[in-house]
């Protein structure tokens, strides 16, 4: 019994998967699914995917911008290992939620666009995975049409995200003519047959770099480039270590197509071999043991209205240690309340089915009538161990909202309500002026948007924005505070944020040091650490 849980575990792998939008995320995901045999043929993701918008109404924001909103999670099963994906938004607007996904990601995987490298968002997105310190594989994308030169795109890796890294296969090929990929470590070259343009699994040729089968399949100039590359690649780069890897501060980068599938199975073994099964997480106790028997998990994420005919919501929780069993009572340690899991569901390839078991790594989704808070920590047994919060990030911009029919003001104030506990956005009111005046702030101006939107779509109230001139806001910590006796300079603005704790809107750094100047004995901070 204990045997097979520590085998569930230790086969785990849950990454999430990070890049500028169309440098190929969706299309690596659905590879990974037809590899890991999830779908049979390759194009069903996309057409899957399409249907979905059709049905969920709110998810046409996407569709209309051409960008990622929501995240969602994928499982599937290859060669023994259990694999849990993370989908992230691809606009840096969202960087907050794709923060929240990567908490609950043991490891990330970054797209780049061979013929684009390092773009605008991709920076973003890497920066967040920094915050979190995870290891950060790099896919190399598009290999089959022209890119930028192979050194190249290492270097304006290493430049442009300020990480080392380190070439673990190489491209045979570029420019229209990948052929295949030469793996460093095993010295081994492996040769793709052109397929039925990736729809399925790849056939290959794979054997020693000397041999002379691929004198024959590649010609002598492709070979001989190979072998002078490979030289280069020797004397040049950085050693391989896989502390510093798992450190994140060296990224492990492979070439590929996902488009043809050259150069997928390769990536996806060799990544599934260095990162890490679930990691430890931190509590008010020091680390948690991912394989000791009390299950223990955090919501990172709550989406209300996945699907509008249900009005449903739901709550993500990421499994820390132990095992999950459909219908178990967990405490619930925030409310400090013994709660059972309502309709657990787990999301395999496309379906979400109702899970029986789960395990430390695996995501599931439960029904969440209200109850749950972002960084809410379940547990099994009377520890009322609590997981490090997750820091929420200052807004950027801010607007004042109201609803345009004073008569929608209750579906106003609940919309408002489910979407800053969703964390899409945040909510602060004025002191003695309350929830006649709303001010939401939020991290990147499309989240307005799906504001908006979903306010429209989902709680049939249109609403008016007045958009605030304040870029910068400060959570003040002050032994006695009082609202009345803080002193600001005329342009700022004092609010309370939805946990009634005092912050101050500014419009310019001056301000800010002027403010703390003024109250002596005030701390000023950017980032709500949450404990
Ligand atoms: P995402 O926005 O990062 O999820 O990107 P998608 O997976 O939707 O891909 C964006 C576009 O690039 C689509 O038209 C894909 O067909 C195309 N694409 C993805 N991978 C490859 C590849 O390896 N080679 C080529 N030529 N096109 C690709």
């Amino acid at each position: 019994m204990q045997e097979q849980f520590l085998q569930q575990v230790r086969n785990r792998r849950t990454f999430a998967i990070i890049s500028h939008p169309d440098a190929g995320k969706t299309t690596l995901t659905e590879k990974l699914l037809l590899y890991g045999g999830a779908i049979r043929l390759a194009g069903s993701v996309k057409s899957r995917r399409a249907q979905k918008h059709a049905v969920s109404d709110w998810m046409e924001i996407e569709k209309q911008r051409g960008i990622s909103v929501t995240s969602s999670v994928l499982q599937f099963d290859y060669n023994g290992y259990c694999i849990n994906i993370l989908d992230t938004p691809g606009h840096q607007d969202f960087s907050e939620d794709t923060y929240r996904t990567l908490v609950a990601a043991d490891s990330a995987v970054m797209v780049i666009d061979c013929a684009k490298g390092v773009e605008a968002q991709t920076k973003k997105l890497f920066q967040v995975c920094k915050m979190r310190g995870i290891p950060i594989f790099t896919f190399i994308n598009k290999l089959d049409r022209a890119g930028k030169d192979p050194f190249e795109l290492m270097e304006e890796i290493e430049n442009v995200l300020g990480i080392r890294s380190y070439p673990m296969n190489w491209p045979i090929g570029t420019d229209g003519d990948f052929k295949g990929v030469y793996n460093r470590s095993k010295s081994q070259i492996e040769v793709f047959s052109e397929g039925k343009h990736g729809q399925t699994i790849v056939e290959s040729v794979i054997g020693d770099v000397n041999d002379d089968v691929f004198q024959d399949l590649l010609g002598t100039n492709k070979h001989q480039q190979l072998m002078e590359e490979i030289e280069l690649l020797d004397v040049a780069g950085d050693n391989f270590d896989l502390n510093k890897v798992l450190k994140g501060e060296l990224t492990p980068v492979f070439f590929g197509s996902a488009m043809t599938n050259f150069g997928v199975r390769p990536f996806l073994e060799a990544f599934l071999e260095m990162t890490t099964p679930p990691t430890p997480r931190n509590s008010q106790y020091g680390e948690v043991d991912p394989e000791s028997d009390n299950f223990t998990g955090f919501v990172f994420k709550i989406q209300a209205n996945m699907n509008p005919a249900h009005r449903d919501r739901i709550a993500f929780i990421r499994i820390c240690s132990g095992k999950f069993q459909k219908g178990m009572a967990v405490n619930h340690v925030r409310i400090n309340k013994s709660i059972k899991l309502a309709q657990p569901q787990q999301f395999l390839a496309q379906d979400r089915v109702v899970v029986e078991e789960a395990y430390p790594g695996d995501i599931i989704g439960v029904h969440d009538p209200g109850i749950f808070n972002i960084g809410d920590t379940l547990c099994q047994d009377n520890s009322k161990i609590q997981y490090e919060g997750i820091p929420v990030f200052a807004p950027e911009h801010f607007a004042k909202v109201y609803a345009k029919d004073s008569m929608k003001r209750k579906q106003f104030l609940k919309g408002i309500e489910q979407l800053s506990e969703e964390g899409a956005i945040q909510v602060f009111k004025r002191p003695h002026v309350g929830v006649e005046e709303l001010i939401v702030g939020v991290v990147g101006v499309l989240q307005f948007e799906v504001l908006q939107y979903r306010l429209e779509r989902e709680y049939g109230v249109e609403i008016k924005m007045q958009t605030l001139s304040y870029k910068f806001i400060r959570w003040i910590e002050q032994e006695g505070f009082d609202f009345d006796r803080f002193s600001l300079t005329m342009d700022s603005l004092i609010v309370e944020d939805k946990e009634e704790k005092p912050v101050v809107l500014f419009e310019n750094e001056w301000s800010i040091q002027k403010v703390e100047e003024r109250n002596q004995g005030a701390v000023l901070k950017s980032i709500l650490k949450k404990d």
